[in-house]
């Protein structure tokens, strides 16, 4: 049995616990209580982590590692019109003159960089097989609980190069790609967008994961563009895909925006992991709350990237659950779930501390469907938890400190496992 004590101890749910501890047996969590009642309760090795705080390990619920060697090779841009093409322009530009050796090390250094800021569980997106690869060659050192979802574009449902009909039956079973008894890091399938998936592709794309227990995650509402191409047809992405002879000649508008259009295709609930809804409307707002539908902000990517603020308060307010994800090294100079919260802080000033912690937390345990195992700091979940550096005088100032200090490089974050 293990004892971490801590001047703080910070969970979702519950008011910040001062002068408490967290006592841990075989990778599990077996009581969460003031320091003194555990000492008399439980008999074990102490670590006594002094002006801390202990919470749970962050999640990650959106990230791209296989972009990693794009780190500084693209640039921010300012908010405007087509800002979101001009990117993915650039993006794929770029990613053509990756040489080979470059990709692992870059993974590798963003891992690294994940484990640095405090983060414990990951949702990553990719397109090829690098992640996977480089998760099974780590074998019990990847570090992460979580699912690596493997992205499909596929615009045109007669393209049967890209994706045959009967794919889903062509894919393995969900495996867990870490071999490590601790942390589990399942498979899933994911639909990059709606403009780049036909509409029979991301049916079967949801359903595939529905049957096997797995969120469904599409990157939703992300900019202007992509609200202009699906309600009007037109638009630098409509452009954009005819230049690369992308323009599915089967595909009709649905004239929708993309929140109602998922719900139309049938793929809005309480398993979908909306990525970004920042170009959201009320009504958006309203039927995303009425599904339980997750919704994972990236507010420092979207900055970068120049597509706008998402509505968060409202989404807050509307009782979505919400998660954070720092998307990709390529629309972001930093993997940091702090970094993340401290933005939302800043662009919704209305959202408590609180909120935003669950955001980073529970809320994307929930939105990645781990929260049985982690998430919150509660007996029986996995003892997968941060201390993190730093002196704090009241309940109100310990939030504060998480959300919008724990980001400085100054603050030492230890991720524990025990
Ligand atoms: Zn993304």
């Amino acid at each position: 049995m293990h004892i971490h004590l801590a001047r703080w101890i910070v969970t979702p749910g519950r008011p910040p616990l001062e002068n408490g501890g967290v006592v841990t047996f075989g990778g599990k969590i077996v009581a969460v209580d003031r320091a003194a009642v555990l000492r008399s309760h439980y008999h074990g090795t102490v670590t006594d982590h002094g002006e801390a705080v202990i919470c749970p390990a962050l999640v990650n619920a959106h990230c791209h590692l296989e972009l990693s060697p794009l780190d500084y090779g693209l640039k921010p841009t300012v908010n405007s019109p087509g800002s979101f093409v001009r990117w993915v322009n650039r993006l794929i530009a770029l990613r053509q003159e990756i040489r080979e050796d470059q990709w692992s090390s870059a993974i590798e250094d963003a891992v690294f960089q994940l484990i640095d800021n405090g983060v414990g569980v990951l949702g990553d997106v990719g397109n090829t097989e690098r992640v996977p690869l480089f998760v099974e060659r780590t074998e019990s050192l990847w570090p992460f609980l979580g699912i690596f979802f493997q992205e499909i574009i596929a615009p045109s449902e007669k393209n049967s190069t890209q994706l045959p009909p009967q794919f889903y039956d062509s894919y393995p079973e969900p495996q867990r790609l870490s071999v490590n008894a601790a942390p589990a890091f399942t498979r899933a399938l994911s639909a990059h967008a709606p403009y780049t998936v036909a509409p029979s592709h991301i049916i079967a794309l949801n359903r595939w994961n529905l049957d096997r227990g797995l969120p469904f995650s599409i990157h939703l509402a992300e900019s202007r563009d992509e609200t202009e191409f699906l309600e009007n047809g037109s638009g630098p992405l409509r452009e954009l895909m005819e230049e690369k002879g992308h323009w599915p000649p089967d595909w009709s508008i649905p004239g929708k925006s993309p929140v109602k259009y998922l719900e139309m295709l049938g793929c809005l609930h309480s398993h979908s992991l909306c990525v970004h809804c920042v170009h959201v409307n009320s009504e958006d707002i309203e039927l995303i709350a009425l599904r339980n539908a997750n919704v994972c902000l990236c507010p420092r990517s979207n900055r970068f990237i120049g597509v706008g603020k998402a509505p968060v308060a409202a989404m807050h307010r509307a009782g979505i659950n919400l998660a954070l994800g720092t998307d990709s090294l390529a629309s972001n100079r930093r993997l940091s779930i702090f970094s993340e919260m401290a933005e939302l802080a800043r662009i919704a000033p209305e959202m408590p501390p609180d909120a935003i912690l669950n955001a980073a937390t529970i809320g994307g345990a929930r939105a990645l469907g781990v929260e049985s195992q982690t998430g919150s700091l509660e007996p029986g979940k996995n003892a997968l938890f941060l201390a993190v550096q730093g002196k704090c005088r009241s309940e109100q100032e310990v939030l504060e400190f998480l959300v919008n200090q724990a980001h400085r490089g100054s603050v030492n974050t230890e991720l524990l496992e025990g």
